[in-house]
């Protein structure tokens, strides 16, 4: 059985999802398949989630014209999906009213956070979960449509995790058994399950959520709990590759990597994994592909247990874009290590991922990087925590600058000059504004924060210094 998880941007709009029916039909009908069973599992539509929680923040502040008009553009965006692509007007019907009835049910929803003046993570996580709610049922329908038996389940019935709401842990023993007793009579029966990505619930049957961008891990989780022959992630480039395809054309896909080589890659922020993806699969050596929606004839990346020893093995630049630098700190040396821990455990709690942060005692301040869309939540928090303290407090606070990370993910022994010093002379050459670096132990990897603005040039560059355009192969 192979579990196919299809990303966002595979499912961005009407034609993608019939491009994702496609794929699945001819995994269906492929030779084998029928017997041994396919399960998809569904993100949100591209943006979706952004925009779901985007409103419930709104709400928290009263801003009611934000999140009515979020509603009225989610609406229409799923309605347009709809009625493109389901034919059958008693069908189309149904899942139109269906989906009217979901974001009427988010309105209500907003209009209580609203009258509250308060959004919890708990509050949080159930209005998130609505973008893969949606795409999973009109997903089910256009299969079916397709003459396909196919079903959209919610992984509510499925993933029993505990209460940390906003990255919440699964608990793998119930997980397991209910997906071996609601999963298996129906794919032993040859429908396909379509199941949410992303979410999940409590024992007691609370909406909890796996983080963001979770829907890998929710496939990897369902593939090991129906001990599946592989996992696939369908996402929209061409495998784990050694630099952003975007910015670097020339960019090369690795084409096995070995668990522990994919989750650092992951770890250090490659968009197409979820960096706790690889464990459950690990553990019982379950193979997983990434793969292109976009182009489904290329062969990705295969992530095993050993890797071909004839494999290329190369270095990875990992760039991520869209971050804002906000510093916290205090006009005076009363700046202290308990300070930045508030701050961060404050932080932790509104549901506000930080991606890197470093901790300045010369200047008496704490640098955070967050996504730009968690912005000016982040902002609000750590305000509202620092003002607690009075009137005299002397802190400041304020967004420095947009920023971008990179990574370079390094194999040990790739070349003699190691990666960092490799990477740092680069650089150097490059003329890149350096604002942070974190390094790990090892030695093999680096990651450092520098303007967005130079962020294309810089990846290009260090793509091309690090040899990586090369068509030779680098090894042991
Ligand atoms: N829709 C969720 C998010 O945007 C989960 C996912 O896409 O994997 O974070
Ligand atoms: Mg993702």
């Amino acid at each position: 059985m192979i579990v196919h998880k299809f990303g966002g941007t595979s499912v961005g709009d009407a034609s993608c999802f019939a491009n994702v029916a496609d794929i699945i039909h001819q995994h269906y009908h492929r030779p084998g398949a029928a017997e041994t069973g396919t399960v998809v599992v569904v993100s949100a539509m591209s943006g979706v989630t952004n925009q779901l929680i985007a409103g419930a923040r709104a709400a928290a502040e009263g801003k009611d014209s934000i999140y009515r008009e979020i509603k009225a553009s989610l609406l229409n965006r799923h309605l347009t999906v709809v009625e493109s692509l389901l034919t059958r007007t008693p069908q189309r019907l149904e899942v139109a009213g269906w989906v009217e009835d979901r974001l009427h049910e988010l309105e209500r929803f907003y209009r209580s956070i609203a009258m509250l003046g308060e959004l919890t993570a708990r509050g949080c996580d159930a209005v998130a979960s609505l973008g893969e709610q949606l795409s999973a049922s009109i997903l089910a329908a256009v299969l079916c449509e397709r003459g396909m038996r196919a079903q959209a389940i919610l992984a509510t019935e499925l993933i029993v995790t505990d209460d940390h709401f906003g990255a919440a842990t699964p608990l793998m023993a119930p997980t397991r058994q209910r997906l071996q007793t609601r999963l298996k009579p129906l794919i032993e029966r040859g429908i396909i399950p379509v199941v949410t990505g992303y979410i999940a619930a409590t024992e007691k049957g609370v909406i909890t959520t796996l983080g963001r961008g979770g829907s890998d891990y929710s496939a990897a989780l369902i593939g090991a709990g129906l001990d599946a022959d592989e996992v696939w992630i369908w996402s929209d480039v061409d495998g784990i590759l050694t630099a952003d395809p975007n910015l670097v054309p020339q960019a090369r896909t690795l084409d096995q990597l070995s668990y522990s080589e994919a989750a650092d890659l992951a770890y250090y922020g490659a968009d197409v994994l979820h960096p706790k993806t690889i464990r459950p699969l690990m553990e019982q050596g379950i193979p997983l592909r990434i793969v292109n929606s976009f182009n489904p004839t290329h062969p990705g990346t295969l992530i095993v247990e050993s890797p071909s020893p004839n494999r290329q093995r190369l270095p990875a630049i990992i760039s991520t874009t869209g971050l804002s630098l906000i510093a916290l700190g205090s006009r005076d040396d009363s700046w202290a290590l308990p300070l930045a821990a508030r701050a961060l455990q404050k932080l932790s709690d509104a549901g506000v991922d930080v991606l890197m942060f470093s901790q300045s005692f010369s200047e008496h301040s704490l640098n955070l990087v967050v996504r730009e869309q968690d912005q000016a939540h982040c902002l609000k928090t750590l305000s509202q925590e620092f003002r607690s303290d009075g009137p005299d407090a002397r802190y400041h606070l304020g967004v420095k600058e947009q920023v971008a990370t990179i990574s370079v993910v390094g194999v040990p022994h790739w070349n003699e000059n190691g990666i960092v010093s490799h990477t740092f002379r680069a650089l150097g050459q490059c003329g890149t504004r350096v604002i942070a670096v974190a390094q790990a132990a090892t030695e093999h990897n680096v990651s450092f924060c520098v303007p967005e603005d130079q962020v294309a040039d810089t990846v290009r560059f260090l793509h091309r210094e690090l040899g990586l355009e090369n068509h030779h192969r680098v090894g042991r």
